[in-house]
């Protein structure tokens, strides 16, 4: 498969905090021209069988994904598993365990959102909004308070309510680097650093977190992504190259009307980077 595919390794559909099906994912994918598209739900891994036929229906080859929720030092960092096998036992269990702490964190978001700023009835807001009983996310809380008019997009939310130092962030702990990596290869699959250019880690620490990402037997780096600008790909396909890691291409599509970078609708990889998509099954 030549570098220039239009593959799409990272999106997300209502199992986690998308706002398309996985059946509307896939057609969509299809039609924006994408040649190999992986669903990558956070956490979650039971729209992978939808995903899987609706692509079959409209001739699109399919990647079995996930995006795992990982804590590093007290920074949250994505590690999407590609090419996995669902089934696989051990990382059910992995992905229910790391699932299971979100009720809980959304409670609190709700409750320090109702002490801090005054919002009320927030955790059965988000509920209502979810998808997925099981996967209550940040993002639903954004799109209730834009619904609400507090407001005037969910970035604004993030920006404002729930990220580190704001009214509504809680702190959380998700699953470890190794134990990810870990049920990712087990079932399969390759593990890929997704959106390494949104962290805020010092580079030691930037350094560190690859080094340990490579010794586990992580496979990739994303390098083209929707939060990647030109010089972010170019970064990260040099720790593609100094790693000796693979390169992945992918929106983390959400939804029509939030996502600044639709399905497939991406720049190429940069050349002399080795694709990620070659290791697949
Ligand atoms: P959670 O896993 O519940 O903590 O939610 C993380 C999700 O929130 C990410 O996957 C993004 O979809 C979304 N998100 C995180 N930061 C931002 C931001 N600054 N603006 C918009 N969405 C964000
Ligand atoms: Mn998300
Ligand atoms: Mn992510
Ligand atoms: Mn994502």
């Amino acid at each position: 498969m030549p570098t220039a595919l239009n593959a799409d390794l990272h999106s997300h559909s209502t199992r986690s905090d998308g706002t398309l099906s996985p059946t509307l994912l896939a057609r969509r994918a299809h039609a924006n021209g994408v040649q190999l598209w992986a669903l990558t739900d956070h956490d979650e891994a039971d729209g992978l069988d939808e995903a899987a036929a609706a692509a079959r229906d409209c001739g699109l080859r399919f990647v079995a994904g996930v995006e795992i929720s990982v804590s590093v030092g007290d920074q949250t960092v994505h590690v999407v598993g590609l090419d996995v096998d669902a089934a696989d036992a051990v990382l059910r269990d992995g992905l229910q365990q790391v699932r299971a702490g979100r009720e809980q964190r959304a409670r609190r978001i709700a409750a320090e959102l109702e002490r801090q700023v005054g919002i009320g009835d927030a955790y059965a807001g988000a509920v209502r909004l979810a998808g997925n009983p099981a996967l209550l996310s940040r993002t639903h809380f954004a799109r209730l308070l834009v619904e609400r008019r507090v407001c005037a997009s969910t970035q604004e939310v993030f920006t404002r309510f729930l990220t580190p130092g704001k009214p509504g962030y809680v702190a959380h702990a998700w699953a470890t680097l190794r134990d990810a990596v870990g049920w990712i290869r087990g079932a399969g699959g390759h593990a890929v650093i997704a959106h390494p250019a949104r962290y805020h880690f010092t580079s030691t620490e930037e350094w560190g977190l690859f080094e340990a990402f490579t010794e586990l037997g992580g496979s990739g780096v994303e390098v083209v992504t929707a939060s990647h600008g030109s010089g972010d790909q170019r970064k990260y396909a040099g720790i593609a190259t100094e790693f000796g890691l693979r390169a992945s291409r992918g929106s983390d599509f959400h939804s029509p009307l939030e996502s600044r970078c639709d399905l497939g609708r991406l720049p190429p990889l940069p050349s002399g980077v080795a694709p990620v998509w070659e290791l697949f099954a």
